[in-house]
């Protein structure tokens, strides 16, 4: 019998959520070093999912025109243009970037890099969207991943502002939320996921979490060695604030760079000390109400007997008195 379900090490929560002869946890390790901003991923999981089309308008600010995962795009390549301060600016203010023959800031000539990197659901092993949706419609798979079923969704949106990383998001249309699925229906065939079968250079890759850790590790060992002195895990640690991400990545600097955030925790870590103090604080006020009825009739009684007590000693001083 386990503590706490909210947050802490959890290595098993697929068996922990009611699954039994649960197969191995599976997920994404994407390693940003190696992706080339193809987005096929993004176009495979459209295809697959039938996703609808985001607007197909360009943000003027970038190359990265789909600019954040929503409801209706479930992998994002984000695009993140690195300039060097040597970069030029132009009469309009904007830094001119050299697109052809550009290197990575801190080389020789070099003024400029492109991050690329392909951001999804994190399937959480702490999965905050969770554990506050009411109707089940997001639950915990067998593979120990998290999926959101749109069918039962009622539109209350709690989930939106539990998760921390913004991945889950409400169709405007209809108030219905969504997601990655791991492409659930895939695995149940024995298939990887769309985007991971899609990926020409192996970014993404799909399988047994444990195995992925161990890859990616001595990518990032790799990769150190080589000089890639920013190379770095992100979302491996199951000691961090969501008990580590089934989908992880390995970056090439700062996660707020690629707009992750630097330490995220689970959202519903301090519900169950919030209960406790709410309980607490609901026992304090019921006291006090009933107190507030009770204590005047209280104090009344008492006065009463006080005085019936001291007019009783008065009486008994007087018949002494005449004696
Ligand atoms: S990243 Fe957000 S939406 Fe995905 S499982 Fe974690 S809390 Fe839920
Ligand atoms: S796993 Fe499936 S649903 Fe999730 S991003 Fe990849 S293709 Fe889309
Ligand atoms: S993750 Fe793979 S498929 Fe997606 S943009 Fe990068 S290289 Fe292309």
């Amino acid at each position: 019998m386990k503590g706490n379900l909210l947050s802490g090490p959890e290595p098993d929560p697929s068996t922990d959520a009611g699954h039994t002869d649960a197969p191995p946890r599976v997920g994404f390790f994407t390693d940003t070093s190696v992706c080339i901003g193809c987005k096929a991923c993004e176009v495979a999981c459209k295809e697959w999912n039938a996703l609808p089309e985001d607007g197909l308008s360009f943000s003027g600010m970038s190359y990265d025109n789909t600019q954040a995962l929503s409801a209706s795009t479930w992998r994002h390549v984000a695009f993140i243009e690195q300039s060097a301060p040597s970069a030029v600016p132009t009469p309009e203010g904007r830094a001119e970037l050299p697109l052809a023959g550009a290197e990575a800031p801190g080389t020789d000539g070099g003024q400029m890099r492109w991050l690329m990197s392909s951001d999804v659901c994190k399937h959480c092993t702490h999965a905050a969207c969770l554990d506050v949706c009411p109707t089940g419609s997001l639950f915990r798979t067998e593979y120990g991943t998290v999926v959101v079923q749109e069918d039962i969704c009622n539109g209350c949106g709690y989930c939106v502002p539990a998760c921390p990383y913004g991945v889950i998001e409400q169709r405007p249309a209809d108030g219905r939320a969504f997601k990655c699925t791991m492409c659930y229906d895939r695995l149940g065939a024995g298939q990887e996921p769309a985007c991971a079968k899609a990926c020409p250079t192996e970014s993404i890759q799909f399988g047994p979490l444990d195995e992925l850790r161990e890859r990616a590790a001595l990518r990032v060992d790799q990769l150190q060695e080589a000089g890639v002195t920013g190379a770095r895990l992100y979302g491996h640690d199951p000691q961090d604030g969501v008990g580590g991400d089934g989908a992880f990545f390995l970056l090439l600097d700062e996660p707020a760079v690629y707009g992750l955030p630097p330490d995220p925790q689970v959202t519903t870590r301090d519900l169950p000390a919030m209960w406790r103090h709410a309980g607490a604080a609901g026992v304090a006020l019921a006291a006090g109400t009933v107190l507030s009825f009770t204590l005047p009739s209280v104090l009344r009684a008492a006065a009463s007997a006080a005085a019936s007590a001291a007019s009783a000693a008065s009486a008994a001083l007087r018949g002494g008195g005449a004696r």
